[in-house]
């Protein structure tokens, strides 16, 4: 197997700060010299993951996830540890041979069969659309003035009549079953027919850009539905994917900034006027699946949903979601009931770039979502209202940007600012569960020495030896494979430190947490010989201890009087042995 070699992944990392990688997708707040984060491997409410720029590793305090800069990316991303490495040596401009890469970029092959019908489908309708067939849906296209770039861009194609994507597949050796499971055909017991039939096809494309399902369009005045699209399937899930993610990506990141919208119509006609930093959800309401996908482009979220009510209502939720994982959207509300693509046609891109400069604060969204609601002769009812503004007030750290809020609020509703500045000074804290490590179970005396041990040979070189020389085995059995790692690594490179030691552990993703977890207990740095001593001579009891228990039970299960014998010997001898 071709891998990419320690000392190359050793040199990447070196070149990067795990603080500055990490903060691209999320935000970070600095508490003396650690760096702390919502943690995105467990359902997290208060910052429990530690980044620790002096080590460059992470560790959550709660779930116990934890690692180097590569494990980061690869557990967030969900891809493999080499295509984390391929990515950030692309970032430190490290050039990785082909050798390295072949593994970098293996694909689970398992829905290959799904994503190459979708392939075919997608080129067979781009077709359609080039050929004489497609003349009209392209002069419609057209006259929405989506160009033939645009066309290209976003792979638009069209369906035709008479079942003809059911026959070409069926003709290319598709099953029936697949087509259907995919919800490209349908069968009616006698027949296959397409699905899709005379509309504008839009595919629609999974976080990696592989096809995954459609959405079709009337184009020639039809009393059908404006839009038809794919059932969910095996590969087509709405409430995991974002539309547009693929390319999103590299935009978002350049500008540091990703607008959500609800319609792939809305990431097209952005695209149309060069703003391309835009995802969609896909007319579902965002889950946190989305919310967490949202926060890998960017931390700075722009929603801008339909102008009309539903779409503040999915805007209040969107906030919601995305609230509970640590990110402070910002809002555009478009005027006249207007989608963002409807928008940028009718008052075209300058318009819309206004918006996007003077996107709202949440505070801002919810003092005009509220003030709807009030009824300002009625002063119970602004009492209410400036209560509840109140605990968002509480939650601004910026002094200025608090203060202007303060001011707006008490012009809104004529309350003093004092007034204001008292309720918000009563809103109750909201005490996080205090960052407590996970229970400690208690452990024996002889589970303690073997973490122990572990502690200072992830420190000590000499410890290394002494454990090479004195002892036979840890009966721990991720301790004993990490106690082999660490021999193996001392052989190889003839020094020891934790993080370089996680690098060479690459994607032994258990093992990693059970070293982080180890060395982040708070021994003292020096240690004596002795004491190493203490620690082998107590792995040693422990396991003499366990031997004579596992004889001790055989001997009171044992018949057979000679073989009874033989083990009472042998447990006489390991009782020698503990004298020693
Ligand atoms: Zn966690």
């Amino acid at each position: 197997m071709d891998k990419i070699s320690y000392d190359v992944i050793l040199q990447i990392q070196k070149r990067l700060n795990i603080v500055d990688v990490i903060s691209e997708y999320l935000p970070l707040e600095r508490k003396g010299k650690n760096y702390f984060a919502i943690c995105p491997f467990h359902d997290d409410h208060n910052p429990s993951m530690s980044i620790s720029p002096e080590k460059q590793i992470y560790t959550c305090f709660v779930c116990g996830a934890s690692g180097n800069v590569f494990n980061f990316v690869m557990n967030y991303e969900k891809i493999s540890f080499g295509q984390a490495v391929k990515k950030l040596a692309e970032k430190v401009g490290i050039k990785l041979n082909i050798a390295d890469l072949k593994n970098a970029t293996k694909r689970d092959d398992k829905l290959k069969k799904y994503y190459d019908i979708y392939d075919l489908v997608n080129k067979y309708y781009q077709n359609n659309l080039k050929s004489v067939y497609g003349k009209k849906a392209t002069e419609y296209l057209h006259q929405r003035q989506i160009s033939d770039e645009i066309i290209k861009e976003f792979d638009i194609g069209l369906s035709l009549n008479d079942n003809e994507v059911s026959k070409f597949l069926t003709s290319k050796g598709c099953d029936v079953n697949d087509l259907v499971e995919l919800g490209i055909s349908g069968f009616n017991g006698n027949f296959t027919y397409d699905v899709f039939h005379n509309r504008i096809m839009f595919p629609l494309y999974d976080l990696d850009g592989q096809v995954v399902g459609f959405s079709g369009r009337i184009y020639n005045g039809e009393k059908e539905n404006k839009y038809l699209n794919s059932k969910e399937s095996v590969v087509f899930k709405k409430g995991s994917l974002l539309y547009n993610y693929h390319r999103a990506i590299n935009y978002a990141r350049e500008s540091k900034q990703i607008i959500v919208v609800e319609g792939f119509m809305d990431v097209i006609r952005l695209s149309c006027v060069g703003i391309k930093n835009v995802v969609a959800t896909m007319g579902t309401a965002i889950t946190k699946e989305h919310a967490d996908l949202i926060r890998r482009l960017s931390k700075n979220v722009v929603l801008c949903f339909d102008g009309d009510a539903a779409g503040k209502k999915a805007t209040t939720n969107a906030i919601n979601v995305l609230e509970d994982i640590g990110i402070k959207p910002k809002i555009i509300r478009l005027e006249e009931n207007l989608d963002p693509d409807e928008y940028v046609i009718k008052k075209k891109k300058e318009a819309f770039l206004t918006h996007l400069n003077n996107a709202m604060s949440v505070f801002d969204f919810k003092i005009d979502a509220e003030k709807e609601r009030i009824d300002f002769n009625n002063y119970e009812d602004i009492s209410s209202y400036v209560k509840s503004m109140a605990q968002e007030l509480n939650e601004i750290k910026d002094p200025i940007v608090y203060e202007l809020s303060v001011k707006k609020l008490s012009k809104e509703t004529g309350v003093d600012a004092s007034t204001i500045n008292s309720f918000v000074a009563n809103v109750p804290k909201k005490i996080g569960k205090i960052m407590d490590k996970p229970k400690q179970t208690s452990k024996s005396k002889y589970e303690k020495a073997q973490e122990y041990l572990i502690y200072y040979m992830l420190r000590n070189v000499d410890v290394i030896i002494m454990y090479q020389n004195n002892v036979a085995y840890l009966s721990n059995k991720l301790l004993s494979k990490i106690a082999l790692e660490i021999l193996d690594f001392y052989d190889q490179k003839h020094y020891i430190n934790v993080t370089d030691f996680t690098i060479f552990l690459e994607d032994k993703t258990d093992l990693i947490n059970e070293v982080l977890r180890i060395d982040s207990y708070d021994l003292p740095a020096k240690m004596t010989v002795n004491q190493i001593k203490d620690y082998i001579k107590t792995i040693d009891d422990g396991i003499l201890k366990h031997e004579k228990e596992k004889i001790k039970r055989q001997i009171s299960e044992e018949t057979n009087v000679a073989k009874k014998i033989i083990l009472l010997e042998k447990l006489a001898g390991l009782k020698k042995k503990e004298c020693k």
